[in-house]
Parts: C-alpha cells; structure tokens; sequence
C-alpha cells in the first residue's frame, strides 16, 4: 500500500486536501483525529479534559503504529492519505514512524491567513486568539520542518494547493509510474491510451493525467526526480519550457526543441520527442513518406516546427509553411536549415528548398486567395498545386475551438494522389478530411500519429522495443 501523511497547524487544511486528493484518485482516506475519537467514544476535546495530554499522545502514537502495520501487511493495495493531528510532530516516536509508514508531506500555512479562514469556535478557544497560534507555530515549525519530507505551502489558493498536492503524489509515483502533464488535460486521451498499451504488452501499471499549470512546472520536475516514476509524457503549453528542467534532451526534441516525452532514470531527466517519429509512423502506414516529397505545412507553432524540421532531415524536395505569423514559418525554416546543414547530410540527401506563406486561414481560403504576400516569392494555391502530402498543424476544426478554416475548397487544388493529414482527432472528420473524402483522396486524422508517439514513448519509458504494427492494430481496435 502506498500511503500519503499529512501534517501541519490545524486549519491548514490537510483534511480537506486529503480528502479531495483522495478522491480523485480512489485512495482511502483517514482522519487519524477522528479515528481516535471514534476508538474512545468522545472528542478530542474531551479525551484532553478528562485524561490530559500525555493520554491522547499515546493514542496517537497507537494509531500511527496501527496504520504502519495495515501499510506494510497489505503492499499492493490502494493508496491510502492521512491527515495526521496537528502535534503529533511532538513526540520524535512518531516522527520515525510516520517516516517509515510513508510519504510525509507538511502543508505549510501561515497563522494569520488560518485565523482569517477557520472558525475553530468554543472546542479550541487557544487557537481562535492569534497570538496563541503564532505561539504554537513558531514551536512546532522546526519540528513540522524535520519531520516532512515534503512541503507544500498553501498560500490561500486552494485550487493551486490542491494542484501541487495532486503533482506530488502522482509525479514521485505514489499513484502509478506514468503520467501526462498539461493545462487542460482533463479530456485528455492519453490515460485510455497508455492503459490499453500497458494491457497489450502485459504491464500492469496506472497513467494519468495531471493538470499542471506554467507555474508549477518547475515543481513538478522535482516531484518527478524525487520518487519512482518512470516518466511522464507533456502536452500544451510545457512542450517548449519543460526543456529547461531537464538533464538532457535527445534526437527530435533536441533538433525542434519540443519535448512530448521525459524519461526518469537514475535520478536523470531525459527528454525526448516522439510526436515526430510517431507522424512519420503513421505516414508509412500508407505508404507515405517525407523522402523526395513535396510537402505543406498548415500552421508554424510546435507540431508544424517539428514536422519542418523533421521533413528536411528525411530529404523532403520542398517544404511549404502556410501560416498566419510569417515570422514564426521564417524562423521554423532558418532553424530547420540551420539543423539540416549541421548534420552534414550527404549529397544524396539534398537541401531542401523551404517556402513560408502568409495566410490566415480562418480568413481566406489560400486556394482562391488574392495578394498572400510570400516570404519565398510563391502564393499557395501555386504550392498547392504541387503538394504531395499536405499537413494541418492548426487547431483549426478541432472541438472546441471556435475558429474554421474559412474555407476547404482549397483541396480541390490538390492532386487526386496527395495525402491528406489533419493532426486533430476530435472531430474524427473535420471540415478539411471531409474535403479530402469528396475527392476520394487518402487521408488520415491525428489519431494514428497519436497512438504511434504513445508506443514509442512507451518503448522509452520501459527500455523496450515492441512489434508497432501489431501493438497499433490493438490499440486503434479500442478507440474505433
Ligand atoms: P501551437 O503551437 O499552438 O500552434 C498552432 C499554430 O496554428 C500556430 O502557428 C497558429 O498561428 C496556427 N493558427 C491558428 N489559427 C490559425 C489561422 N487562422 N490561420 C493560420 N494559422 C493559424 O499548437 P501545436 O502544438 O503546434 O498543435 C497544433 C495542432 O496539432 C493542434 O490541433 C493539436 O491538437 C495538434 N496536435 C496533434 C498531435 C497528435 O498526436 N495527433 C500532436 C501534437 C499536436 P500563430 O502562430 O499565428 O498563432
């Protein structure tokens, strides 16, 4: 059983975050004030008036003893958070159990912020008087200090504490070895992913999804180096940032800077991108690759920058940016030039030549569009025209995002023989693939670039190779 202590001043709120915590990963939660309670047949209150001090301590250090026993008799079990009474920190007996019982996690709160919150009414008239608590938390500091390992301080936000709570536990791997970080990430499809890999490969492991905002990023990489997670995968927006976090960056995140998948292994942080090489999978499935291809590009943020780059170095002949910021597709071609020089590619490889075009396709359908200014002197309809394999890298038409394309007639442009590869998958048809079907064209959605950078990191996570094919039949079976 993996179990979460919880401790620090009354009024901390370590109860209410157990509990939320609790619940949303399915672990058990215990109050060790009310179990003590519940033993003795009266309130804490009580048990201090009629017995004293010294008795309720041995009482706590009874429940403590017991909770380490039902920790260590049942290993596999479901988690377990406990919120532990606010002296127990007192006795050093309990330190050392609580130590070797579980994780130790102080939730720090400053006094004045408690007294303006809680209403600890007539059962504790010390701790409504400021000076007391103050009093009582200058005491206990040092000891809450030692004890834990942990410490989260809650400065009020309650959303945000929570939020710290939820990366601690499930990014030191309290709650499973994986996981995915972002902000959203509530409709996240990784977890369903990942678990139905884990079942086909035989690993019998939780994935989850962690809402991680900017702020905590820097946090949760040191949750992820400090416990037993084999890894985590990131979405939007830490692609880009969560490099400075890490020891070290591999093969497509070190050429496009993005980082889908961090590897944790001997106290190392290894990044890593598998969107590319998963793209690039899912494009051999039809026959498809960048080798020798004329290839479009719809969009200049992260995924298009990763495709740019990774189009150049497997010998695409031409590669065109259709973007709304030109700036953004100009410096997306000079780095991938920049890459592509660096590797001293051979000469049956040659540069390709890559284009940037100004289009903001929620306003103008580039087929039929007038005047785009082109920083590599074409218009797309032009590009178009000879396009093998066209790439939406827009949230253009996914669900729930309310800008379109202005138009999809552009297709027409396009060869009957190209392909067509939208990266959403929510719609599984959107405007753009319904385009490309009246035309008979082949195609595919975001879905099968999806399941191919899940594979692969997976392959990282567990330092194994796997049958792709096979294990992408399996998985896309489950979705379809
Ligand atoms: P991003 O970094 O936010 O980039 C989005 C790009 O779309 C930006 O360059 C943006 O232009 C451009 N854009 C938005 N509206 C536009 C418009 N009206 N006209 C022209 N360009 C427009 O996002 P990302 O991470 O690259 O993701 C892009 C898409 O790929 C998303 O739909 C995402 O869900 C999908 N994706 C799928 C997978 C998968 O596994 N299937 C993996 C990664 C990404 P500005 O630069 O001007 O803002």
């Amino acid at each position: 059983m993996k179990t979460i202590l919880l401790i620090g001043m009354p009024g901390c709120g370590k109860t209410s975050y157990g509990k939320r915590a609790a619940r949303e990963l399915d672990f058990e939660f215990i109050d060790s004030d009310c179990l003590i309670e519940e033993s003795e047949g009266m309130s804490i209150a009580d048990i201090f008036r009629i017995s004293g001090e010294p008795y309720f301590r041995d009482l706590e250090t009874k429940t403590l003893e017991l909770i380490l026993k039902e920790t260590k008799r049942s290993k596999d079990g479901r988690g377990l958070i406990v919120s532990l009474g606010g002296g127990i920190v007192e006795r050093e007996e309990n330190v050392r159990i609580m130590r070797d019982t579980g994780l130790v996690i102080l939730i720090d709160r400053d006094p004045d912020q408690i007294i303006g919150d809680v209403k600890f009414g007539d059962k504790r008239p010390l701790l409504s008087e400021p000076a007391k608590l103050w009093e009582l938390y200058d005491r206990r500091i040092a000891l809450y200090r030692n004890a834990a390992h942990r410490i989260l301080k809650n400065e009020g936000d309650y959303m945000n504490t929570l939020e710290l709570l939820m990366t601690n536990i499930c990014l030191e791997g309290i709650a499973g070895r994986f996981a995915v970080i972002g902000d959203p990430i509530a409709h996240s499809f990784s977890p369903a992913l990942h678990k139905a890999i884990f079942q086909k490969i035989g690993i019998a492991d939780t994935y989850r999804a962690v809402r991680v905002k900017a702020q905590n990023l820097a946090a949760a990489t040191t949750a992820l180096r400090a416990g037993d997670a084999a890894g985590i995968n990131v979405t939007i927006p830490h692609k880009f940032r969560i490099a400075a976090y890490l020891d070290d960056v591999k093969g497509d995140a070190k050429i496009s800077g993005a980082v889908n998948t961090v590897v944790h292994k001997d106290g190392m942080l290894i990044g890593y991108n598998t969107d590319m090489e998963g793209l690039k999978q899912a494009l051999r499935r039809h026959g498809r690759s960048y080798t020798g291809s004329n290839v479009t590009v719809l969009g200049a943020g992260g995924a298009a920058s990763g495709i740019v780059h990774k189009a150049a170095a497997d010998g695409a002949k031409r590669i065109s940016i259709l973007c709304r910021t030109p700036e953004k597709g100009a410096e997306i071609a000079a780095s991938a030039r920049t890459v592509f020089r660096r590797a001293e590619n051979d000469a049956s490889c040659p540069e390709p030549e890559i284009a940037v075009v100004e289009c903001d396709l929620s306003v103008v359908d580039p087929g039929i569009a007038q005047g785009i200014g082109s920083v590599g002197g074409e218009n797309a309809s032009e590009i178009l025209r000879y396009t093998d394999l066209l790439i939406n890298a827009t949230p253009l038409g996914m669900h729930g995002v309310n800008a379109k394309f202005a138009g999809v007639d552009f297709v027409n442009l396009i060869s009957r023989d190209a392909f067509v590869c939208d990266l959403i998958y929510n719609p599984s048809e959107t405007a753009l693939l319904a385009a490309a079907a009246r035309r008979n064209m082949d195609r595919c959605n975001g879905l099968e670039m999806l399941i191919f950078q899940g594979i692969l990191a997976d392959e990282l996570f567990l330092g194994i190779t796997t049958d792709r094919n096979e294990l992408f039949a399996y998985v896309i079976d489950q979705f379809m």
